[in-house]
């Protein structure tokens, strides 16, 4: 049965917000902003139609982990919808079914979805039972016995990985079986204080893998469909930086695997809503990670290269709509087409220069980059903002996109040395330095391109 949307809540701040705020406004959906007492002077506060106050009383990233107090705004104010974008309560079990016990659409996948891919061991077993590889790894280990075990079947190196983790987060890579203990240690630490859950497990880890991963979008209906891959090996503490689509490195033939499989595990599990099958590359074998049931910072520049608009197809297909119905519009698969390359820069307020700290403060002058080609995210840079160390330290993204990968990078390099960001530092020197790096260019880069390349640091 197909609901109609009306009016869309969007439980998250800055950019995404303001992101998902333009998609509904373009498919007449009213939108309603929630926002917590320190950003009350948010820009994503006024990009809304309505906007409330939340989580009054709690700490500043608790307000918009704020369940019942979202759903009470959503109730209170004719919400059909909520739109939590990435991070805070998107991969809330508890929160997609909150939403569905007080007849809230949650958009994005179902929340048996969430439960399978929020936790990579249990992501691990969907994609084995789908029959596409998978790293050599275990279940959660509860001794460091166990992982000692494991290091003495598969060799060394190998990683520690948090069952629950994401951002980079409660990673701990073992070169030799001595430091494991610590490694365990300090990887369940990390976790339990990151995610709540000390429960870890080990995968092999792949030397110097390139991070490819497939878009999907599946609808209530069984059909999905693959919308080509992203390249984010450009990674600072397994975190993206600048992100390519498509791989300018992958052969046509590799590419073809990568996605068909994203797409059978995706078929495996009846997917619906928008999500993401990460994958590591290493010498022509690629290898599933983990997935990520919903949309990602990243999503631009699918967008850029396919002319699909994956926020606004979230939302027709919570509705209820097909895919390949004209209100969504997309083509059969085989008619899906990428056209040019695209790139996507995280412009942050980190300084680079002091280990990519970040910094905080009044931004005093605010001047963008434009032009043909190019498209801005921004969630609060403008003259006279405000930024704080309570969220995460991410400005504006910057999305490129020609007609070859060269074009492209010329594009972003001319967009980023347009900006005038001061009264606050920011990475766009940095991002200026990997965008015009010659491995950068050639497409001869893997995860460990920041880390072996110091001279992006100049
Ligand atoms: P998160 O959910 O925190 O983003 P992922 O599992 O997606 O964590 O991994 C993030 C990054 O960490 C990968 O892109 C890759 O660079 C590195 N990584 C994770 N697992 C492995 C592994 N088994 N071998 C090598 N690198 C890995």
């Amino acid at each position: 049965m197909r609901k109609s949307i009306k009016k869309v809540l969007v439980a998250n701040r800055g950019e995404i917000a303001i992101r998902i705020f333009r998609a509904c406004t373009e498919l007449n959906i009213s939108t309603v902003a929630i926002y917590s007492k320190e950003d009350s002077g948010a820009y994503h506060r006024y990009k809304a139609d309505e906007a409330y106050l939340v989580g009054k009383g709690k700490k500043p990233i608790d307000a918009y982990l704020d369940i019942e107090g979202i759903i009470e705004i959503a109730k209170m104010n004719g919400v059909d919808a909520i739109h939590p974008g990435y991070g805070f309560l998107s991969e809330n079990i508890e929160f997609a079914k909150r939403c569905e016990e007080e007849g809230i659409i949650f958009i994005g996948p179902e929340s048996k979805h969430l439960d399978m891919f929020g936790d990579k061991v249990k992501a691990r077993t969907q994609a084995e039972l789908a029959q596409i590889p998978v790293i050599p790894g275990s279940g959660p280990v509860s001794s460091v016995d166990e992982v000692i075990e494991f290091g003495k079947q598969h060799g060394v190196p190998f990683i520690i990985k948090a069952s629950l983790g994401g951002g980079g987060r409660g990673m701990r890579i073992v070169h030799s079986l001595e430091e494991a203990t610590e490694a365990y240690n300090r990887a369940k630490s990390e976790a339990k204080a990151a995610f709540g859950s000390d429960e870890v497990y080990v995968e092999k880890y792949i030397q110097n893998p390139k991070h490819i991963e497939v878009q999907i979008l599946g609808d209530k209906y069984g059909n999905i469909v693959h919308l080509y891959e992203r390249d984010c090996s450009v990674q600072r503490r397994h975190q993206k930086v600048v992100e390519v689509a498509p791989s300018v490195s992958l052969s046509a033939e590799l590419r073809e695997r990568i996605c068909e499989a994203a797409v059978k595990l995706a078929k495996n599990v009846d997917y619906v809503n928008a999500g993401t099958m990460e994958f590591l590359v290493a010498n022509d074998e690629f290898y599933f990670i983990e997935v990520n049931p919903r949309v990602q910072v990243e999503h631009t520049i699918t967008e850029m290269i396919t002319d699909i608009d994956i926020v606004q197809s979230q939302i027709l297909i919570a509705e209820g709509h097909n895919l390949h119905s004209s209100e969504i519009g997309i083509p059969q698969q085989e008619d899906i087409k990428t056209h040019g390359y695209a790139i996507q820069s995280r412009v942050t307020t980190e300084d680079p220069l002091n280990n990519f700290m970040p910094d905080t403060g009044r931004i005093n002058v605010y001047r963008s980059g434009g032009g043909f080609g190019v498209r801005l995210d921004a969630g609060n840079g403008f003259q006279g903002s405000v930024i704080t160390s309570y969220y995460d330290s991410l400005l504006v993204k910057v999305s490129t996109h020609a007609t070859s990968f060269r074009k492209s990078a010329a594009k972003m390099l001319r967009n980023l040395r347009e900006f005038r960001i001061r009264g606050i530092k920011t990475n766009l020197p940095f991002l200026e330095n990997v965008v015009q790096n010659e491995k950068f260019l050639t497409g001869e880069y893997d995860t460990s391109f920041i880390d072996t390349t110091p001279e992006l640091l100049d």
